[in-house]
């Protein structure tokens, strides 16, 4: 039987765990936490992410190691590592890490992005409101996530507080992209090479948090684009395990925001609607296994609960609905669990999310779901 270790032991991890029990795999996980999601699906080293002896401790109680997050210390990784086989590449997770080598490898790869500038000054900020036109958005280029480490300027009246707010320096201005929708593309490479890419998402967010995804989304038109920036992603890295990129959809256009190394909030979907999660194909990716079928088995959407979980007892009144709890204290902001719809078409699957997110508001009132479901009808 093989050991996976993973670093983080977060709802990523909890669900990679579950994902192993279709597979001959143990799992042990690094996590500072008390009580982490992951801790129901194998042992937890309860120690710092970054700390040399949880690493080694991890490295030898594993044949692979992976990661459920980006957070994570590359070069505490590489010093302790040196013997483990990481996934995915930590070339990945090093530029993921950091906005600006994230969009010069974008470009690099002629991946088009947002026209954006580096800001180190208020000089900078000034030059970049005029050179890319305002609203822009200011991005810390390190430690951000889930909308936080940004801020949205509409006027130069409030280029100075959003410089200040975010530090200073070391961040990126981009030009704000009026953007038809989001989507995200996920795909997965194993050691031996062979790729598989899932249908496109539609993603829905509200302050920077990811609120509803939807899969196939209504612009799979551009799935092939997508592919092929996956693909060019993957050679470059000769990457193996999960990778997803984000992308602002203009017009016929792609334009990447971000990318992935790892599984992502935006294919939980995956689980119960298509033939293999990304879970499962993470894993045997990583082990190099075959891959499992990556097509969706209808039209899902997948509701995020954030901050407020619905009662233990909620009648969802259907099974094609599936509630997954963290098991994590509730606190305001924080993504506590998910729904995920399945039906056989895009409208009934949309009747479904409108009236879920009805019950939803009512009874838990969890953030975005009444911000992001037309609810007057
Ligand atoms: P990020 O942390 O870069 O993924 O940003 C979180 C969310 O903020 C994105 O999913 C978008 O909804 C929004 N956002 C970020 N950058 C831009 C942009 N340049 N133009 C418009 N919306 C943006």
């Amino acid at each position: 039987m093989k050991r996976i270790g993973i670093i983080g032991a977060g709802q990523l991890g909890q669900m990679l765990g579950f994902a192993g029990q279709n597979l001959d795999v143990e799992f042990v996980f690094l996590d500072p936490s008390p009580d982490p999601p992951a801790s129901v699906v194998g042992p937890v080293l309860r120690l710092p992410f970054d700390s040399d002896e949880g690493l080694r401790q991890l490295a030898s109680d594993a044949d692979v190691v992976t990661y459920e997050f980006e957070n994570v210390s590359v070069s505490a990784i590489e010093r302790v590592c040196a013997d483990t086989i990481v996934y995915p590449p930590l070339d990945a997770l090093r530029i993921s890490q950091d906005r600006l080598s994230e969009k010069q490898l974008f470009e690099s790869l002629q991946i088009p992005v947002p026209p954006y500038r580096t800001i180190d000054s208020a000089q900078d900020l000034r030059n970049a409101a005029n050179d890319i036109g305002l609203p822009l958005v200011l991005k810390t280029r390190r430690l951000g996530y889930d909308g936080k480490g940004q801020a949205v300027v509409r006027d130069e009246a409030d280029l100075s507080d959003a410089l200040t707010a975010l530090g200073g320096s070391n961040l990126i201005a981009e030009q704000w992209v009026p953007f038809d929708c989001e989507v995200s593309a996920i795909c997965v490479r194993n050691v031996r090479g062979d790729v598989l890419v899932y249908p496109l998402i539609e993603n829905q967010h509200r302050d920077g948090i990811l609120i509803i995804s939807r899969a196939p989304a209504e612009a799979n038109g551009l799935a092939a684009l997508a592919t092929r920036h996956l693909r060019q992603m993957l050679a470059h890295f000769d990457y193996v395990g999960v990778l997803t990129i984000e992308f602002f959809v203009a017009g016929d256009q792609l334009l990447a925001n971000e990318f992935a190394p790892r599984v992502h909030n935006s294919g939980h979907w995956t689980i119960e609607g298509a033939r293999t999660s990304q879970f499962e194909n993470h894993l045997r990716a990583i082990l190099d296994l075959p891959l499992g079928d990556v097509s969706p088995v209808g039209h899902a959407a997948m509701l995020n609960l954030i901050g407020s979980m619905p009662p233990k007892n909620l009648d969802l009144g259907s099974d094609t609905i599936f509630l997954h709890d963290y098991g994590k204290r509730p606190r305001p902001g924080r993504k506590l669990g998910h729904i995920t719809v399945v039906a056989s078409d895009p409208a009934d699957r949309d009747r479904t999310v409108t009236r879920l997110s009805e019950i939803l508001v009512a009874q838990a009132n969890p953030t975005g779901i009444a911000d992001c479901i037309d609810l007057s009808g």
